[in-house]
């Protein structure tokens, strides 16, 4: 269906059922708004879902179900800012699906950040027409894209009309199981022709009043020359169009440029969202010129996201490499240094569809640390969304009846829940009770990004102001979810779910909720003994200013510390960690049943809810969840939690737990196999290669059959691109150390890379036998690097090389991580 060049992803062909795919593989965006990659003619049906997205702007809207009222907020589909077509004569307007497709080529360019696309088709009357298109979202200036559609008529000559529009009228139709919701988030505001060029359209967001203005200029050329045309208009409440009447001559070539910009009411410095769209359309350069901005700017981005590669088998190579660029393009096109100023964090499905509405939920644990080693001042910039949203997360605590701050598993706009509490199950086609907002780890991955940015940027400014005041308020809350079991002499946390969502209930239990799950408990053990040592990172006034302002207490703090240490983990029999209490008891699962009868299992709890069962009855999951404990720590670093917890822990049950929960799970989310690749990384290198690959397949292989139409899967892609940059070279930032400790894949011969730490621009290669860093340039002395059991000083200028024995452990045999 498609074919990898370099950076090109290539179509030959027009295939009407992979179109959902394409555009959301297709789509452009900037950081600001993106567009998926649908075609100008198309507008919404079944095939094609052009959408266009701003980053934060979300709308309310309510329906009734079954009696019940659901209120939903959603990312909006905004005003569909592409429409550009043609009609010859008083023929019907272009449409690819009615006409003899001669060739057909559609290439996403991932260096230019380009969207192309060649037609040659001959229609009814036997006109045989080539159509060349490019298109591009502004990477340097984010409120503008622009679209050029070249018609050459190589057979026929004839009249010809254009038609340019900007249509308000979408709805948000992008997913079937949302489609019982209300859809229509737009109110039309106002239509404007500004002069013979320039539209301009205004809507509004009905709850959220967000205003939202694009302006589209539009300029029509034979050959080369500029056309002075007098346009038609045609108007209808949140929809402009603009027709070019123009004679068209056969083997002459006519170039449409529309340039677009948008703007809405969030936006800062400007005075109102119509006239800065409209200013900016009459600024913009042509379509050259913009292209020629934009590819610079890229070009720069692509230097900071550099990767080298050298593989042992070439086959491997060119998709292997294409498919990783292609994750780091997303991801840049979903959060850039544009989106510094703009409130947000990272949407689980990109810009790029609306799946999961737009909603945050944890992904950031597995977004961040690529954006940490490469442009932490993104990371820093979505901390910030969540400070912003510190009193909420406050306020769910309480009304849940506890203290400190408890972000939402979903966030929009203002931080509240997102989650549904019904949600459409299409196996069934019945609605049904949502519990998913009972994962309370959202809070214990943020003090974990918290505590990671700071490790890789030492930016103290940041812990001061913000980054403490969250961590702290997240200690409180773990503290008082935690309760004390006299019989135990144990702290317990209950009511709650773990990563893996098939489990809701304790068997046969009438409540959701779990009892102790390791993965919460451990987590919530590290942020409670991790918050004495963020109060000794500050100083010494701003350490009191801040308990003082918290009301947090010496006892508070003894009492976190004892938490801490007694927090209650479940053992299986065999000593590996159990998912939650009563695990164990549950029923083993026939898989190979399951997977004969349905082939993709991926989501065996809509199978199983279908079939009148229920997944809670059975040792199954969806995704990694005790095994994001060895995702995210150290053995050595789970040796002194469990140590300090009271647990004795044999790193031995390590890879015994991987292989038993590796084998109970479906992947029902993309990022599963990332984690359990990284898991596999240094006992089984060749399975976790080969988990690696499939979640490379993850969006551009649609492996999740459908799910990528509705938005690729961001955590997936920048987890992927994160197994290269710090799981296989090994790369741990701990106590103002960059410890490198690689282990290659075997299919892996040399990997260079530039990473930035601590002010420093750095260049890492490894080979199967040795790693070398350079410091590049810096702005402070030196930094220090870590290998085997030594930490060394780098200056800019310098080299350090270590020797690996081929297997990915020190040749010198020093230990594989340092105490
Ligand atoms: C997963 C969550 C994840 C969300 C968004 C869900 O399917 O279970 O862990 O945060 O997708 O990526």
């Amino acid at each position: 269906m498609f074919d990898v060049r370099g950076y090109a992803l290539v179509y030959e062909s027009f295939e009407p059922l992979q179109e959902g795919l394409r555009e959301a593989l297709c789509t452009l965006g900037n950081g600001y708004f993106a567009s998926r990659g649908a075609s100008p003619e198309s507008s919404a049906d079944h095939v094609h879902y052009p959408g266009t997205y701003a980053v934060g702007c979300y709308n309310r809207l309510r329906t009734e179900i079954e009696g019940r009222q659901l209120e939903n907020e959603d990312l909006v589909n905004l005003p569909n800012w592409l429409p550009l077509t043609f009609r010859i004569e008083d023929g019907p307007w272009f449409d690819l699906g009615a006409v003899e497709i001669l060739s057909f080529r559609q290439e996403l360019n991932l260096k230019e950040a380009l969207l192309s696309r060649c037609i040659r088709f001959r229609d009814t009357a036997d006109r045989v027409t080539r159509l060349t298109e490019r298109r591009l979202v502004h990477m340097r200036e984010p409120h503008l894209a622009a679209l050029e559609l070249k018609i050459e008529p190589e057979n026929w000559s004839g009249h010809l009309v254009i038609r340019s529009a900007l249509d308000g009228r979408v709805v948000n139709d992008g997913v079937a199981r949302y489609r019982g919701l209300n859809n229509k988030h737009l109110e039309p505001v106002s239509s404007d022709a500004i002069d013979d060029e320039t539209v301009c359209l205004k809507v509004r967001t009905s709850q959220s009043e967000i205003q939202v203005a694009e302006a589209a200029r539009t300029r029509l050329y034979v050959g080369r020359q500029q056309q002075r045309l007098m346009p038609s208009r045609h108007e209808e409440p949140g929809y402009i169009a603009t027709d070019l009447e123009v004679e068209a001559r056969e083997r002459q070539s006519i170039t449409i440029e529309k340039v677009v910009a948008l703007f809405t009411s969030r936006d800062r410095a400007i005075s109102e969202s119509g006239l800065a769209a409209r200013e900016a359309v009459a600024a913009a350069g042509n379509f050259e010129d913009l292209v020629h901005s934009h590819v610079r700017l890229w070009s720069h981005l692509w230097r900071r996201f550099h990767v080298e590669y050298e593989y042992e088998t070439p086959g491997d190579r060119e998709r292997t490499a294409f498919t990783l660029r292609l994750h780091i393009f997303h991801l840049l096109q979903t959060v850039s240094f544009n989106s510094i100023d703009l409130d947000t964090s990272v949407p689980a499905r990109g810009l790029h569809g609306e799946a999961y509405r737009g909603h945050i939920f944890w992904d950031e644990l597995f977004i961040f640390p690529i954006l940490n080693l490469r442009v932490p001042e993104i990371t820093r910039a979505l901390l910030m969304y969540r400070y912003r949203r510190l009193g909420a997360a406050r306020q769910l605590a309480q009304q849940a009846g506890y203290s400190g701050a408890m972000y939402p598993w979903q966030s929009g706009s203002d931080g509240r829940e997102e989650s549904q509490r019904f949600h459409f199950n299409p196996r069934s086609g019945r609605w049904i009770p949502d519990h998913s907002a009972l994962q309370r780890h959202v809070p214990l991955a943020i003090a974990y990004t918290i505590w990671h940015y700071h490790q890789v940027m030492g930016d103290q400014e940041f812990l001061i102001f913000y980054g403490a005041e969250m961590f702290l308020e997240i200690a409180r809350f773990c503290a008082s979810h935690a309760h004390y079991n006299a019989e135990l002499d144990r702290f317990e946390i209950s009511g709650v779910m773990g990563p893996d969502e098939y489990h809701t209930h304790a068997l046969g239990a009438p409540e959701p909720g779990l009892r102790n799950n390791a993965y919460t408990n451990v987590m919530a053990a590290w942020v409670l003994w991790r918050a004495q040592d963020l109060l000794n990172l500050l100083p010494e006034d701003r350490r009191l200013e801040l308990c003082d302002m918290l009301a947090i207490t010496e006892m508070e703090l003894r009492q976190w510390d004892a938490i801490s240490r007694k927090l209650r983990v479940v053992f299986h029999d065999d000593g590996v960690i159990s998912q939650f209490e009563g695990y164990d008891q549950l029923e083993e699962f026939d898989w190979a049943a399951y997977r004969l009868k349905y082939g993709d299992i991926h989501r065996l709890d809509r199978i199983l809810k279908a079939e009148g069962d229920d997944p809670n009855r059975y040792k199954l999951s969806k995704q990694a969840d005790v095994l994001m404990l060895f995702y995210l720590f150290t053995a050595e670093e789970l040796v002194t939690l469990f140590e300090r917890l009271g647990y004795p822990f044999d790193t031995e049950t390590i890879p015994r737990s991987i292989s038993d929960y590796l084998e109970r799970t479906s992947h029902g989310w993309t990022l599963s196999r990332v984690v359990h690749s990284w898991v596999l990384a240094r006992s089984d290198r060749a399975g976790s290669w080969k988990l690696f690959t499939e979640a490379l397949e993850s969006d551009i292989g649609d492996i999740q059959s459908g799910t990528t139409a509705e938005g690729i899967h961001l955590g997936a892609m920048a987890g992927t691109v994160d197994l290269i940059q710090r799981c296989y070279t090994g790369i741990e930032t701990r106590d103002d150390v960059l410890w490198l400790n690689p282990c290659l894949p075997e299919q892996l011969r040399r990997l260079k890379l530039r990473i930035r730490y601590r002010g420093h621009s750095l260049e890492l290669e490894v080979t199967q036998d040795k790693v070398s860093i350079s410091a590049l340039r810096g702005t402070t002395e030196a930094v220090s690097v870590g290998f085997a059991d030594e930490v060394h000083r780098l200056a800019t200028g310098e080299t350090r090389s270590f020797k690996l024995d081929g297997n990915g452990r020190p040749e010198n045999g020093g230990s594989q991580r340092p105490q």
